[in-house]
Formats: structure tokens, C-alpha cells, sequence
């Protein structure tokens, strides 16, 4: 079992600094490291940057004065971001769980207490309250899954590169560095299939 997320990540602002999600976003593509708040998928899977979504934790449509308090914004993908869409559990925007229900901002510590991930990539729930997260958000679709290990595959190709480049500049065999090199190629694109098909259903 690994975290959910392999960064937690940090706003480097606090109140109310811009009053566009334009400006907003700009800012929360870098402190949320490119990847989704919630499910933790790099943007480049799911359109990249402008189809990615600024999300009200407590949402706009019951809490309009915090549209632009950057405390309460996450960079969040389509499919999470809809999912949970104007869902609050209190009257209180600072009320965020009332008994198992509600939502955790992956900001927080807590959120990584009741959510994990199996080695193989699947999101998984440790709680009561983390259940109703991972419903809720829909945590449970295969495309989280895959682009976990899209990703993985994708990191240990890049790190491999630079050591073949490396021990190619000083004259070193690289033969069989290639040729695990060539072997996650395949598997990247085995998974990449998988994830389009995933993607039309
Ligand atoms: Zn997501």
C-alpha cells in the first residue's frame, strides 16, 4: 500500500489575491504539481492544463463570498471535480464533515488517513468517511488506475534514459539498459490501450 498521492500538496497563498479563476489557476497548476487534487492524475492524461478545473472545496453555488479565497481552491480534474460537484454536508462552510459524511481538502493530513492506494494503482479507503469520499468522488474508476501506472512507467523510462546517456558518454555498454528500455515502451503503450479504450466507454 503507497499514498494516494505521491506529493501533498501546498498553497503558497492565503485569502483572497485574484478575483478570476484564470489568475487563480495559474497559481494552482504549480502548487498542486500539475496533478489532480482529489485522485492525484497528471493533467497531461486528461487534456493538460485548460481542461483541467478550478474547484471550490466548499462550493460556490452554497458559499458564493469564497469564489476567490484561494484557501478554498483546488486544481482538480473533470472527472472528480463534477462528480462532487455542489455536495457539502453542513449550513457551515467550515464544517466539512458531519459524522462519516463530507469532504477532506488533500491540503490537510487527514485526507491521507482515509485514503490510500494499492501498489497496483488502485485507490482504496481506509474509513467510514474515506468510503463516502471515494463514492462521491468516483474514485473508483479504472482510469485513475491506469494513469498511475501510465505514469510510473513513464518515470522509470525517463530515469533510465539519463543513466543510458550517461554510461553511453563514457564509453560504457549499454545493451542491455536498452533493451529494459525497449520493454517499458511496450508496457507503456499496453497500458496506453487500455486507457483509451477506458476513455471511450
Ligand atoms: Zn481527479
Amino acid at each position: 500500500m503507497v499514498e494516494i498521492k505521491k506529493i501533498k500538496p501546498r498553497r503558497s497563498y492565503t485569502g483572497e489575491q485574484w478575483r478570476t479563476n484564470q489568475s487563480n489557476k495559474k497559481r494552482l497548476v504549480k502548487d498542486f504539481n500539475r496533478r489532480c487534487a482529489y485522485c492525484d492524475d497528471y493533467h497531461l492524461y486528461s487534456g493538460g492544463y485548460n481542461s483541467y478545473h478550478v474547484e471550490h472545496f466548499a462550493p460556490k453555488e452554497h458559499f458564493p463570498s469564497l469564489e476567490y479565497t484561494y484557501d478554498n481552491l483546488l486544481y482538480s480534474c473533470p472527472y472528480c471535480n463534477i462528480s462532487k460537484s455542489d455536495k457539502w454536508p453542513s449550513e457551515d462552510h467550515s464544517v466539512n464533515i458531519t459524522g462519516d459524511i463530507g469532504f477532506l481538502d488533500p491540503c490537510n493530513d487527514d485526507y491521507y488517513d482515509h485514503l490510500k492506494r494499492r501498489d497496483t494503482g488502485e485507490i482504496i479507503y481506509q474509513t467510514n468517511l474515506g468510503e463516502y469520499i471515494y463514492f462521491e468522488l468516483k474514485l473508483y474508476l479504472k482510469r485513475h488506475c491506469l494513469i498511475y501506472n501510465l505514469d510510473r512507467i513513464r518515470e522509470k523510462q525517463t530515469d533510465l534514459k539519463k543513466e543510458i546517456e550517461k554510461r553511453e558518454s563514457v564509453g560504457k555498454n549499454v545493451d542491455k539498459l536498452k533493451s529494459v528500455y525497449e520493454e517499458l515502451c511496450v508496457l507503456f503503450c499496453e497500458y496506453f490501450d487500455l486507457f483509451a479504450l477506458d476513455s471511450e466507454q
